[in-house]
């Protein structure tokens, strides 16, 4: 059976604490786990990550972890029970430190928000569920109309679509969570509520400082994003449509169109890209998919994002390990289908970029062909994913661990860690053997090879075509 290309990324949750369930989930085909901080504990995550780790050695497999940050996010305050609302009521936002002044008001986190809308604006509360119109602006404090009715509980997060917020880049527990992903090794940390490229390179600029390499990425939620799109793309190492906030932040029917933008920019600069939030919603509860989630999955793995995401479906849903074997099942099928082929338009800058782009073009000519990567930090292998090999997988060699793990959030590349010694004939033999006994390739099976490491006289890279 053809190796699955698709990444498959799991939020780890009280549904999937247990050893075996984790287990479980690696045998299903998960690569990569996500600890998503806005409600993982520090001690919950550093425990976590051991099992993961621990497990994934048990099988023989690296296994990768993201740490999303929660980011700034603006949320009300505490209400006794809740706040019961009619179309047209009037609703008081307020800064913590000030009494109310209506009958109807509740607090916010975030005392800049008189300062960001204008009359007029619309305010959404809820996950989008709530909507508010803007009646009156005062010194820290916002009067609202009730636009749709609804109850309205404690600590509800509040979207201002369209509206640029100046809220901070990083909040202190975002600070504490960094510390945090470099004390555990994160492999990857994905900066929430990215608004520009600068962003981006704070948060790796904060990394570096604490001696973590982890990759940054971006998730892109709202409309600011979506406007310094090429900016962001450029300045991360991995991108994530980010659908939940995203779909409350612009109109619904634009999401499509913005998740086909952000994974075509991604195409054209070269950067993975992982499309998340709602893939499998419905089996949160039940053990079959909607048949649109069936679809939405498909649309990802034909558009050839790197990976697809499951939030809920595996940190407390009740078929975690089904929602994995679905993924797998829908991707394999999708992938034995053309792709949308944005990846076509992919920048090359350098020499080494076009010789990996003439051996991914051999190995599209040829039946059966495995592409062979040897790569010291990961960069011939990442540009070969990107360049999406019709049929070939990549088998990424690399003698550092965490080039290893990083390449599991890659499409289409399957990566090994082996050390490689001064004799190049010797680690090629090595490296076939290893594919060899793990039935990746059979006798006879044209391989083709990119190497910068094997060949020293080619600082370049230089390409091979041999038999396996
Ligand atoms: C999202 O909004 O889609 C997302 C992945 O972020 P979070 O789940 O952290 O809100």
């Amino acid at each position: 059976m053809a190796l699955r290309k698709t990444k498959i990324l799991c939020t780890l949750g009280p549904a999937t604490s247990e050893p075996d369930t984790i287990r479980t989930l690696l045998e299903a085909g998960a690569s990569v786990f996500r600890l998503n901080m806005s409600h993982a504990a520090h001690d919950w995550a550093r425990e976590i990550t051991g099992r993961a780790r621990t497990e994934g050695s048990a099988l023989g497999s690296e296994v990768a972890i993201l740490v999303d940050l929660q980011g700034p996010s603006i949320r009300t305050g505490e209400v006794e029970g809740k706040l019961s609302l009619g179309k047209g009521d009037l609703v008081e936002f307020r800064n913590a430190d000030l009494a109310p002044e209506a009958a109807v008001s509740v607090t916010t986190n975030y005392d800049g928000l008189h300062r960001d809308v204008k009359e007029g604006d619309v305010m959404l509360v809820d996950n989008g569920e709530l909507h508010f119109r803007v009646r009156e602006v005062g010194e820290g404090r916002l009067l609202c109309e009730v636009l749709t009715e609804g109850q309205m509980g404690s600590r509800r997060h509040i979207n201002l679509p369209g509206i640029r917020v100046n809220l901070p880049v990083l909040t202190e527990k975002d600070e504490a969570d960094i510390a945090l992903a470099a004390e555990i090794g994160a492999d990857f940390v994905a900066i929430s509520f990215v608004r520009d490229a600068a962003h981006v390179a704070l948060l790796r600029d904060k990394l570096r400082a604490l001696g973590s390499e982890a990759a940054v990425v971006a998730k892109i939620e709202d409309q600011e994003a979506v406007r310094h799109l090429p900016e962001i793309v450029r300045e991360s190492d991995v991108v994530m449509v980010a659908r939940g906030d995203l779909g409350i932040e612009v109109h619904l029917e634009e999401l499509p169109i913005v998740q086909r933008t952000i994974i075509q920019e991604c195409a054209r600069i070269g950067r993975r890209v992982i499309v998340a939030t709602h893939m499998l919603e419905s089996m949160i509860e039940g053990p079959v998919p909607t048949r649109a989630e069936v679809t939405d999955v498909a649309n990802a793995v034909f558009e050839q994002a790197d990976a697809v995401m499951l939030s809920g479906e595996t940190s407390v849903g009740r078929y975690p390990v089904k929602c994995v074997e679905t993924l797998d099942r829908i991707a394999r099928r999708m992938e034995r289908e053309p792709g949308a082929g944005y990846f076509g338009e992919l920048e090359l800058n350098s020499e080494k970029e076009f010789i990996v782009r003439s051996a991914v073009v051999l190995a599209n000519s040829l039946e059966r062909a495995a592409l062979v990567v040897f790569t010291a930090r990961g960069v011939l292998a990442r540009h070969a994913a990107n360049l999406r090999p019709e049929r070939a997988s990549i088998f990424a060699f690399s003698p550092d661990p965490a080039v290893v793990r990083s390449l599991l959030l890659n499409r289409a590349v399957v990566p090994f860690q082996m050390e490689l010694a001064d004799d190049p004939e010797g680690d090629l033999r090595e490296a076939l053997e290893r594919l060899r006994e793990n039935g990746l390739v059979a006798p006879g099976d044209p391989v083709v090879i990119v190497s910068d490491v094997l060949l020293p006289a080619f600082d370049n890279g230089a390409i091979l075509l041999r038999h396996a």
